[in-house]
């Protein structure tokens, strides 16, 4: 990840938020794998979401803030915000609050996975501070109403900064910035003027850009063609679910949201009220977004570590230990433990 602030060391520390819905679930299952690595970790709870109303009488607790500002590394899992009442969402106030300004979430074919594309292996780059989820909205006369679309030369470089940095660090190839400027000329002809002027700076890496629908239409059709997204903060959200649809779904997709101030690492998924409380969640993509953060720690044998044993998981034939939304029988503890054997074994 271009943002790496830490280095292997002995002891790390990070805020654990396990959320709503299946978040205790899935964050509970990425810590214990976590640990099951030897790496050291100090985790310090921290509470959001619907969870911290009615521990807190806040959404997000100051505490839990501060939290991240100190130890910068956060592990969470999804929120929810209670629709109606008022309430700002509560990842838009984290990532906005702590100006965690660009979302980075690999979308990769994953072995074992059965779906109909093979060769998916992208990474969406998303701006998470401002456009359509600045939130500003009001009433012009009754009956009407307008959303402001924020967009600024200095956040859309940035997040166009970030993107390039990212392919060169990782040696990937292309970026492609998908835009509707032939319609919002002004607010997404910002964003791709941004991302042509610094595309200028990489000539190692390829621009390519794209209108969005097309750009919708293409990955579908072959999703090999993509190397990195860049994307700004709604078309970043609904593309990442798309792409997560392309390799299994919302169950396999993990995600870090980075900063200068720190890093906090989620999946894309959301609390998935349907399934909460069942067992049946998929702990993968925040097992995975651990993986990230171990990363990000510098313990990269350990995060390897991890990814051998939930890829040998995955190779296996026993539908028991792995979860359905991926075509298994098994539950989410199934699937847990199947990966910490054999984290263990190595
Ligand atoms: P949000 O608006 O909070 O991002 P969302 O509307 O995208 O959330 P999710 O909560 O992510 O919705 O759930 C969408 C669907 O995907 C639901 O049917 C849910 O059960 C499923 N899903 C999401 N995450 C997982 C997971 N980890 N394991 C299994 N199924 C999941």
């Amino acid at each position: 990840m271009a943002a790496s602030s830490s280095k292997k060391s002995g002891t790390h520390s990070a805020v654990l938020i396990p959320g709503d819905g299946i978040g205790p679930e899935v964050i509970g299952a990425a810590r214990e794998v976590l640990d099951a690595t030897g790496v050291k970790i100090q985790w310090v709870e921290g509470a959001a979401g619907e969870s911290a109303l009615k521990t807190h009488g806040t959404l997000l607790p100051q505490e839990t803030l501060d939290a991240i500002v100190k130890y910068k590394v956060a592990l969470k899992g999804p929120c929810t915000t209670p629709i109606g009442g008022g309430h700002k969402s509560i990842n838009v106030s984290l990532r906005q609050g702590l100006n965690l300004y660009a979302a980075v979430r690999p979308v990769r074919s994953i072995d074992g996975i059965k779906t109909r594309y093979t060769d998916v292996e992208m990474v969406i780059i998303r701006e998470n501070t401002e456009g359509l989820y600045s939130g500003i909205e009001h009433e012009v006369v009754p009956g009407v109403v307008e959303a402001l679309k924020i967009v600024t030369e200095k956040a859309c470089t940035r997040i166009s900064e970030y993107a390039f940095q990212y392919a060169r660090g990782h040696s990937r190839k292309k970026v492609t910035v998908f835009h509707k400027a032939n319609i919002m000329k002004m607010a997404d002809g910002l964003f791709l003027k941004c991302a042509r002027n610094v595309a200028q700076k990489y000539p190692d890496v390829a621009f390519n850009e794209m209108i969005i629908d097309n750009g919708c239409m293409q990955i579908i059709k072959d999703p090999s063609r993509f190397d990195v997204l860049l994307l700004d903060n709604l078309y970043g959200d609904i593309i990442s679910d798309l792409c997560a649809g392309l390799v299994g779904g919302l169950g396999v997709v993990p995600g870090a949201n980075i900063g200068e101030a720190g890093a906090v690492f989620e999946s894309v998924h959301g609390s998935a009220p349907d399934i909460a409380g069942k067992g049946l969640a998929n702990p993968l993509a925040a097992i995975m977004s651990g993986v990230m953060m171990l990363n990000y720690f510098g313990e990269t044998d350990a995060a390897q570590r991890i990814k051998n044993a939930y890829n040998s998981v995955l190779a296996s034939s026993d539908p028991q230990i792995r979860t359905r939304d991926i075509g298994g029988e098994g539950g989410t503890k199934d699937f847990t433990r199947a990966i910490i054997e054999r984290v263990k074994k190595k």
